[in-house]
């Protein structure tokens, strides 16, 4: 059966065919490292996890770009408000860079404990100035830009295609009061920045030809893409408010710069929501101490006696097109969800030595994966089956560990190491010391690390 993904930009399902099998390329819009990520972030680059994993699981080689962005996300998407690195800068009293090096470290601390795989290329904006100048000189060249006190805009009525992916009506967009913007001087509301100009407080700067200013946020996923995947790639992801603003203008810019289509699929990921609403990453450190644990971060969560990729199967309840509320009773039932597939015995597997059946249960688990990644139906599936091996088969996809946290449980060790442990016992009591010591290289050969307990030998797996 072959992969099928939900194409934003066709709103249909369609086969994945990528540019030049077997490679195929992925960008995400990585974040905006100005304070931890929440879990709602956090739940889309899960999605984009599972995706980069069931790519490689289908045969595919994946090249993978995640950007980060350290300067030029203002505090609105429309480019209104201040940028987020200097607000947070002036908040913690420290360079912009300095912010930008903690969370990012923090980013890819929480994504390594989520078992969300690193991307191949994980770009910084800051390092791509020259390239997103680049891109504004041929937007410039073909005639879509002009400049104002504020900055270098993109006009959006000199691009017929405008708007096509959000099908957006122009006439009736952002017409509301609090979307009205601060630049006078824009031709029209949809209008973006690709470049700031004159803004003499804003620390990170760069030199240009339009003058010394810094990036908008649209132009560096344009830059870094096009830079590591060329100027057509096969998927772009990210949450779904990306979809009428930010990713509209990706395309807007990159297609009226180089004349090829950008992407040819695009996918989002839906979003968390928690008590019904959106989550915010601005407002993480306003939060205040209440009855229950605050969860936002991924260490709150933790603090809270979660296991981290409790919150990863977590995520796997809902398809990611669908919006997932987030609660501590959700995560408690995910808790002993995934308590219940840590215990399978590996030695009473009801498909081991059944190979039509683990064939026929293969099939039916792999068409819900591939049927635009349906894991709650997966794991489902996964569930009634109860077979340990296939549930290993598909943690390659679902990444969460279950060979070593099985082997970790108490009644796993093997028959053969605990009879040793036993000769060992019984020949420590006989005062064998020989004998102790021979047991002891033998479990040590197996890959066990050895102790001596109150109540006898112990072993620990080394591997664990
Ligand atoms: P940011 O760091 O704010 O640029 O966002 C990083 C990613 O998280 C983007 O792909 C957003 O679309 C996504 N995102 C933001 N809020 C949520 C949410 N509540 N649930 C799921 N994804 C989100
Ligand atoms: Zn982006």
């Amino acid at each position: 059966m072959p992969l099928s993904i939900y194409n934003t930009m066709t709103r249909r399902k369609e086969e994945f065919v990528p540019l030049s099998p077997p490679l195929a390329t992925l960008y995400c819009c990585g974040p905006t490292v100005y304070n931890y990520a929440h879990i709602g972030n956090l739940r889309t680059y899960v999605f984009e996890d599972v995706l980069r994993r069931t790519l490689r699981f289908s045969g595919y080689e994946v090249r993978h770009v995640m950007n980060i962005t350290d300067v030029g996300h203002m505090t609105s998407d429309a480019d209104d408000g201040d940028d987020k690195m200097q607000t947070a800068a002036a908040r913690e009293n420290k360079t912009p860079w300095e912010i930008a090096l903690f969370y990012e470290a923090a980013f890819f601390k929480d994504t390594d404990r989520l078992n969300i795989e690193r991307p191949e290329v994980t770009p910084r904006a800051t390092g791509h100035v020259a390239e997103m100048i680049g891109i504004i000189k041929r937007l410039e060249e073909n005639g879509y830009t002009y400049v104002t006190s504020e900055g270098v805009y993109f006009d959006t009525s000199r691009d017929d295609e405008y708007g096509k992916l959000a099908r957006l009506q122009l006439d009736k967009q952002r017409t509301s009061r609090d979307e009205v913007v601060s630049d006078e001087t824009k031709r029209n509301p949809s209008d973006f920045v690709l470049w700031f100009l004159n803004k003499p407080s804003h620390i990170m700067k760069w030199e240009s030809p339009w003058g010394t200013g810094y990036p908008g946020w649209h132009i560096e996923c344009s830059a870094m893409s096009m830079k590591y995947l060329g100027d057509t790639f096969d998927i772009h992801c990210g949450g779904v408010d990306h979809i009428p603003v930010h990713h509209t203008n990706e395309i807007a810019q990159s297609e009226c710069a180089t004349h090829h289509p950008f992407v040819n699929y695009w996918m989002h990921g839906e979003f968390l929501l928690m008590n019904g609403g959106k989550l915010s990453k601005s407002k993480l450190t306003q939060q205040t101490d209440d009855q229950r644990p605050k969860i936002s971060t991924l260490q709150t969560l933790i603090d809270a006696g979660y296991d981290p990729l409790a919150y990863r199967y977590f995520c796997f309840q809902a398809h990611y097109r669908s919006e997932l509320n987030f609660s501590l009773e959700a995560m408690d039932a995910a808790t002993s969800g995934l308590r219940r597939v840590y215990s399978l015995s590996p030695n009473s597997d009801p498909l081991s030595g059944d190979p039509t059946a683990y064939a026929a249960a293969r099939e039916r688990v792999l068409n819900a994966v591939y049927d635009d990644l349906g894991i709650p139906q997966a794991v489902g599936l996964l569930n009634s089956y109860g077979s340990f091996s296939l549930w290993c088969e598909f943690d390659a996809i679902l990444g969460l560990d279950i060979a070593e946290r099985v082997a970790r449980q108490p009644d796993a060790i093997p028959e053969q190491v605990a009879q040793l442990v036993a000769s060992r016992n019984e020949a420590r009591k006989a005062k064998d010391w020989a004998k102790s010591d021979q047991i002891r290289n033998e479990l040590i050969a197996l890959g066990y690390e050895v102790g001596d307990g109150p109540t006898g030998t112990t072993v620990r797996s080394k591997a664990l």
